[in-house]
């Protein structure tokens, strides 16, 4: 757990809902975590778990309708993200958090050479000149280390391959030296060699920057090996949080330890069989009582379906915590 001074980002008891004809979709529903500076956090879990829109929210790019921040805090540098001006949040998306998705081909326009499409925010944000963006731009590529920078500036984003059009993604967000990079499924659809490239790269940046790092994934077995920390998220909520060596070695909920099985990890050997969790994620909209997860746990007790368990750390490791009723161990 970071100290005051060290924290970049303070997010408390956050719920984002979305007002739909079917009723309240609780997409976030009450989460709190810390991000200290330089450190790497995992936001892990199933598609439709709140992660991505965890994301959004700290961007405050939540479409509303039907959306809306309902509830919490979001401290970022100082300031609550959602008490100051759409001009000082547009400033701060565009200069201190940078934000890159899964399918860099639908973010990147593809009639502009690359090095325009990195050049152009220097020159919105940063007031450089044209001359001066595209010379950023060449240095941005070689820092993610695209070959022949000088000459790849140049070429449209259909002559890059997969990895490189998210190594240009990057350097489009390192380009305002950002304090914070949220990574959303930075590399789910590349394979396993390019996506290690691109961790490790993402891993390099924030130590030779500074800067702090939020990867957002299904694959558990990918951040374990590149977070500092990890929080897995379901239903909203999050129900396990902790270091990532200590998540990795010994997951403490059911919904942690299926994911750990049913996902690939980067040094698995190809033949290992996964196994997938039983069931479907929650209606958002309709969600069970008492533990969320009970309808698909196969450790489900009376209690789980009567009462909802809170997060709470493990006795001597308070950095390490999970809502469960159990002790899968026993
Ligand atoms: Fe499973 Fe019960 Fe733990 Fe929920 S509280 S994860 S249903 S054992």
């Amino acid at each position: 757990m970071s100290s005051d001074n060290d924290k970049l980002l303070e997010v408390k008891g956050l719920k984002t809902h979305f007002f739909t004809d079917e009723g309240v979709v609780k997409a976030v529903d009450g989460i709190s975590f810390d991000l200290g500076k330089g450190e790497v956090l995992g936001l892990v879990g199933e598609s439709g778990s709140g992660k991505s829109v965890s994301a959004l929210s700290m961007l405050r790019l939540i479409p509303n309708p039907p959306g809306r921040i309902v509830a919490g805090e979001i401290h970022f540098n100082g300031r609550d993200l959602l008490r100051i001006s759409e001009d000082e949040m547009r400033h701060i998306r565009g200069n201190e958090i940078a934000m890159i998705f899964q399918e860099p081909m639908t973010s990147l326009n593809p009639v502009l050479t690359v090095g325009r499409q990195v050049a152009e925010p220097l020159e919105v944000h940063q007031n450089a000149t044209r001359s001066e963006a595209l010379t950023r731009a060449v240095e941005l590529l070689d820092q993610v280390h695209i070959a022949d920078a000088g000459m790849r500036v140049h070429a449209y984003p259909h002559q890059f391959s997969g990895g490189m059009r998210q190594r240009a993604m990057i350097a489009m967000g390192m380009g305002c030296d950002p304090l914070l990079m949220i990574a959303d499924e930075p590399t789910t659809a590349l394979d396993v060699t390019v996506q290690t490239q691109l961790l490790d790269l993402l891993q390099e940046l924030t130590r030779t920057t500074g800067m702090s790092l939020i990867i957002i994934t299904h694959n558990l077995g990918v951040v374990a090996r590149y977070a500092d920390r990890v929080n897995v998220m379901y239903a909203g909520r999050i129900v396990e949080s902790g270091p990532a060596d200590d998540i990795y070695e010994d997951p403490r909920h059911p919904y942690t330890i299926g994911l750990m099985a049913s996902v690939p990890q980067l040094d698995q050997d190809v033949r290992q069989r996964l196994v997938p969790i039983e069931g479907q994620p929650p209606d958002l909209s309709d969600l069970p009582g008492g533990c969320s997860f009970h309808p698909r746990c196969p450790y489900a007790t009376d209690q789980c379906r009567g009462e909802a368990p809170e997060l709470r750390a493990d006795d001597g490791n308070d950095a390490h915590a999970w809502a469960c009723w159990i002790d899968v161990r026993h």
